[in-house]
Order: C-alpha cells, then sequence, then structure tokens
C-alpha cells in the first residue's frame, strides 16, 4: 500500500549509532576497579564497541549465542552492550552477588560462550570455571599492564583490551529481527534455581522510550545521569540504553558504592539524576549527615527495587531539595512498570499528603497495563482499599523463561507478579507486601510495608524489617525486626508507642526485637524469609 512509514526495525545498535551521530561530544565518566577515573566521549564508545564487534566476530560468537559480563558500571561494560547486543548475540549481565553454585548454574544454563569479568572477580571465575563446560574463553576487562599473571584458569584468558586494540574500528552493524534476543537477566531466585528473562531489540527499544518520558524517569540531554543500580541487575534500570537515546552525560561508579564515594562522584561530576535502591541510598545519606555536606547539583533520584521509607523521602527533598521518584519494577518488566510522579491536581496538596502519596509505588507507564485482583481471579476494584494480587502485561513484559520447561507463568495473557498491591482512583499503585511476605492475623491482611515504614520515621531506626511470626491466637502477627542507630537509646515499648495513632490498632505489631544487622539478598533487598527462619516462631516460644 502506497503512503505509509517507513520500516526500520527497533534495534538496539540504533542507539548507540543515534549517540555517535547526534551526541558524540556527551560524555561518559568512569570510576574504574583500578581506582583511577577515565573519561571519554560517545564517539570513542561507538569507535570501541565496533572494535570489540569485530574481535566477537572473531572469537566465533554467532547470532543467538550468550556472552556473559560480570562487571561493575563502566564504560567497558557499556561498550559490551552495544557490541554484544548489536552485533546480534545475547547479552548476559551476571550478578556477582550471586552465591558461586548459582552463578555455574546460570552460565551453564544460558551455555556463555564467553564470559568478560572484573578484575575484581577473578577470585570468582577461578572459583566458578571448572564448573562450567559451556564457556572455553574468559576476558579480563583491563589493559595489559594489570592482566593477572597467576591465576588458576584453565581455559583461554584474554585481555580486554588487546582485543580492542587489535581490531578494526569499521563494523556494520547488522540489520536484525526487531524480536530477537538483545539480553538475558536471571531473577535471584530467593527459592529455586534462577529463571531467564530474555529481552529482545523491540522491548528494550520500547521500553527505552517509555522509561525516558517526563512522567516516567525523565531523562535529557541536560542532564547528568549516575546509575549506581548495577548495570549486571535489569540493565540498570535501562539507564545506559536511554542515555543513548537522549544524550545524557554518563557517570558510572565501578565498584566503590560507598557513601563517600558516591558523594564525591556525584559532586565532582555535577551529577543531577541518579538511580538506586534503597539501601545504597542510606549509607550517602549516612555520610552526608556525618561530614554536614549537600548536593550542589543533583535534583532528582530514582529509587526503586524496594519500597522507599517516607523518611528517605523527606530526608532528600526537605533537607537536600532532590526530589524522589518512587519507582516500581521487576526483572521479567524489563524492569519499569511503575513511576510515581504526580498529577496536576495533586501538585499543590499539602506536603503530608504529597509524602503519603509518593509512598506509593506509582502509575502505570504507557506500555505496561495492571490489574488487581482476589483469591478466585476476580478483579478488583482501584478504590485505594481493596488489596490484591497484582498482574500486568504489556510490551516489554516477560512470556515466560528462558530454556524453561515450568508451566508458562501467565494467566490469560497477565503476568502474575508475585506482589500484593490496591490501586487509588488516580491509578496509583502501592505495594503492600510481596506474596509470600503477607501478615495474616485472624483471616485479615496486613501490610509488612506499611509498618516498616512507620517505623523508619522514628529517628533512631536505621533498619525496619516486619515478617509475619506463628502466633497462636492470630494465625500470624506481625513482628518487626530493628537495627538501631549507633549509640542510641531507643527501647522496645517506646517504638510500639510510637505506632500509636499512625496505625490501625490491630496492625501494630506485638513486639520489637533489636538485631546488629539483616541479610541482605544480591540485589540488595532483605531477605525475609531467613528471618522468617529465625524469628517465625517467637510469639510461640514467648
Ligand atoms: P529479584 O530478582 O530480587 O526478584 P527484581 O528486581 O526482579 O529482583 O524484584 C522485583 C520485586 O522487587 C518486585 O516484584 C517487588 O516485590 C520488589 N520491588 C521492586 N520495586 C519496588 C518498590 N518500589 N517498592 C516495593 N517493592 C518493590
Amino acid at each position: 500500500m502506497q503512503g505509509l512509514m517507513m520500516q526500520q526495525p527497533l534495534l538496539v545498535a540504533s542507539l548507540l549509532m543515534h549517540a555517535e551521530r547526534h551526541h558524540g561530544e556527551q560524555e561518559i565518566v568512569s570510576r574504574r576497579v583500578e581506582g583511577d577515573i577515565h573519561r571519554y566521549r560517545y564517539r570513542d564508545l561507538a569507535q570501541r564497541a565496533r572494535r570489540m564487534a569485530n574481535a566477537l566476530a572473531d572469537l566465533g560468537i554467532k547470532p543467538g549465542e550468550r556472552v556473559g559480563t560480570l562487571a561493575w558500571n563502566g564504560y567497558r561494560h557499556m561498550e559490551l552492550y552495544f557490541a554484544v547486543s548489536g552485533s546480534g548475540s545475547v547479552l548476559h549481565t551476571l550478578n556477582p552477588r550471586l552465591h558461586v553454585d548459582q552463578l555455574a548454574y546460570i552460565i551453564e544454563h544460558a551455555e556463555d560462550r564467553v564470559v568478560f569479568f572484573d578484575l575484581t572477580f577473578l577470585p570468582l571465575i577461578e572459583s566458578v570455571a571448572p564448573r562450567v563446560s559451556s564457556t572455553k574463553v574468559f576476558v579480563a576487562m583491563t589493559g595489559r599492564a594489570h592482566m593477572p599473571r597467576d591465576h588458576g584458569l584453565a581455559a583461554t584468558l584474554l585481555c580486554y583490551e588487546d582485543l580492542v586494540e587489535d581490531h578494526g574500528d569499521v563494523f556494520d552493524w547488522p540489520l536484525l529481527d526487531e524480536n530477537s534476543a538483545s539480553s538475558l537477566c536471571y531473577t535471584s531466585g530467593t527459592t529455586g534455581n534462577p529463571k531467564g528473562v530474555l529481552y529482545s531489540h523491540r522491548s528494550t527499544l520500547l521500553h527505552t522510550y517509555a522509561a525516558a518520558l517526563p512522567d516516567s524517569l525523565n531523562c535529557s540531554a541536560r542532564d547528568v545521569i549516575l546509575p549506581v543500580v548495577p548495570m549486571f541487575h535489569v540493565n540498570a534500570w535501562g539507564l545506559p540504553y536511554i542515555a543513548c537515546m537522549v544524550g545524557a552525560k554518563l557517570v558510572f561508579p565501578g565498584p566503590a558504592l560507598d557513601g563517600k564515594s558516591l558523594h564525591e562522584l556525584i559532586e565532582n561530576e555535577q551529577v543531577t539524576l541518579s538511580a538506586g535502591v534503597p539501601t545504597v541510598w542510606q549509607g550517602l545519606l549516612a555520610h552526608v549527615d556525618t561530614t554536614m555536606g549537600s548536593f550542589s547539583s543533583m535534583r532528582r533520584t530514582i529509587i526503586g527495587g524496594a519500597p522507599c521509607p517516607t523518611a528517605m523521602t523527606a530526608t532528600f527533598q526537605a533537607r537536600h531539595r532532590v526530589d524522589v521518584l518512587h519507582a516500581w519494577g521487576m526483572t521479567e518488566l524489563s524492569p519499569v512498570g511503575t513511576v510515581c510522579s504526580f498529577k496536576a491536581h495533586q501538585v499543590s496538596l499539602p506536603m503530608e499528603e504529597r509524602y503519603a502519596l509518593q509512598a506509593k509505588q506509582g502509575r502505570s507507564v504507557f506500555g505496561i497495563d495492571m490489574k488487581i485482583v482476589d483469591m478466585d481471579g476476580k478483579e478488583l476494584p482501584w478504590d485505594g482499599i481493596a488489596t490484591g494480587d497484582l498482574f500486568v502485561r504489556g510490551h516489554w513484559a516477560t512470556r515466560d523463561y528462558f530454556g524453561n520447561d515450568d508451566t508458562p507463568p501467565l494467566r490469560n495473557g497477565w503476568f502474575p507478579t508475585g506482589d500484593v498491591a490496591r490501586i487509588d482512583p488516580d491509578g496509583f499503585m502501592q505495594i503492600t507486601d510481596r506474596s509470600k511476605d503477607v501478615i495474616k492475623s485472624g483471616g485479615e491482611w496486613i501490610s509488612s510495608t506499611e509498618i516498616e515504614n512507620i517505623a523508619y520515621l522514628h529517628p533512631e531506626v536505621t533498619t525496619a524489617v516486619c515478617i509475619a511470626a506463628r502466633h497462636p491466637k492470630w494465625d500470624e502477627r506481625p513482628l518487626l525486626l530493628i537495627v538501631k542507630k549507633p549509640g542510641g537509646a531507643l527501647v522496645p515499648d517506646e517504638l510500639l508507642t510510637f505506632f500509636d495513632g499512625r496505625l490501625a490498632r490491630w496492625w501494630k505489631p506485638d513486639a520489637v526485637v533489636f538485631v546488629d544487622s539483616v541479610p541482605l539478598g544480591a540485589t540488595g533487598k532483605v531477605l525475609k524469609n531467613r528471618l522468617r527462619d529465625q524469628f517465625g516462631d517467637y510469639y510461640l516460644s514467648a
């Protein structure tokens, strides 16, 4: 038919080509594993990615085959994002915080042909390598001068910079099918084996467009973006792709994720927008607090992966004039599903009401639809009260898992998130729990997330985790585990009284237990199942 649009496939390489042609002078700054700061521009990134694409072809990597990375956020990792996916193979980002058994399982399951790694992870690679048969070549992401001399690898070990230097920079990015796979990320699997989520070029590009929008992560060519969220976890929430699309300056923190290093980087590079999980921001805020520091350029921070406590939102906004964007997503969602940005009539609400709104995970980004259902699968109203299982569907939601013969997850075309939520009349969704973490007290559900949010408002609380503990009368009752601020004099009764008037009486935890620390999983989230193993019988033995 005449009079139609051009048909150009949506491809990851097109983001790089755009960045090179239209934002070639824009900077990418990385703190390296070697300790120094590295800077170059988008045109250097594009040129080196093409060299690496030639190197991958020389290594015999075929379209569709998987290439693993075990690396921090940095420019070499960014080059691989484009060299691997752009040339038609699949970028498989590996999470170094996983147990070595899980890593070996994932590499073998994905049949990674080559694994690239940052020097930090050489010991991990040495433990994993003998247990995987698919990977014959490992590449250390460093220059010749830093190549490990003594290593216990029986497989071939190559040097990243040698591969770049030894290959030419002429490479034509192939015109791939936009529905072919571009990258692969496994869910951390707190129970059972991890499952692989395979993103396509099309889903990645559509996610990039939508996540960059003003009411989503709100990114532009005037931004300096610091993704603290790792590139090994759901593609750093898509920020490497978004930065190319909008031409933003990128700042990569490498392995230095402590408060002091992050603050230094934010100030030196004049970061305007950062992104990470609440546990990382806790370290940053504690550092800024003790050094009486401030943020001279940062205006927004994206917080997700776990609920952002109101106390954190208030500290960022009221004390530091940094706006918090609370977002929700999952590996299966590429990851962005909802973002909490105000509608017009909410901007002028009183501050307390706006904070209450910001405790919610937000409204749907175009491209992802959502619904909540009851136990019989019946859709529940968006009244801000009814609570049910959250289902999603959309352009960048997974249909099934990579190489997995289990029953496919979708139900009538909707993906069950495993989260329990309510949705208000404005379409703002609020997670009340993971379905496995809900507290069922006398047949009614209590939200552990809301209890934690209130506990965080107490100035002497560093970490608050509420779990379901078995109870002789009510089946389950909330038990609050608290890590106190060092040197604090807080006692359990004082914290329990703090809940009075802030929460329905029967939602108030029956007891508070002080702990030194809480166990964190591979993506920085609290492992509630471990705490339940330890404290689940607290009320039975009390
Ligand atoms: P994992 O691999 O640890 O499951 P994901 O990033 O895929 O990592 O985890 C997704 C889950 O994280 C969601 O289903 C939800 O339970 C939780 N989550 C993500 N963002 C938020 C948020 N802003 N508030 C509450 N929970 C969140």
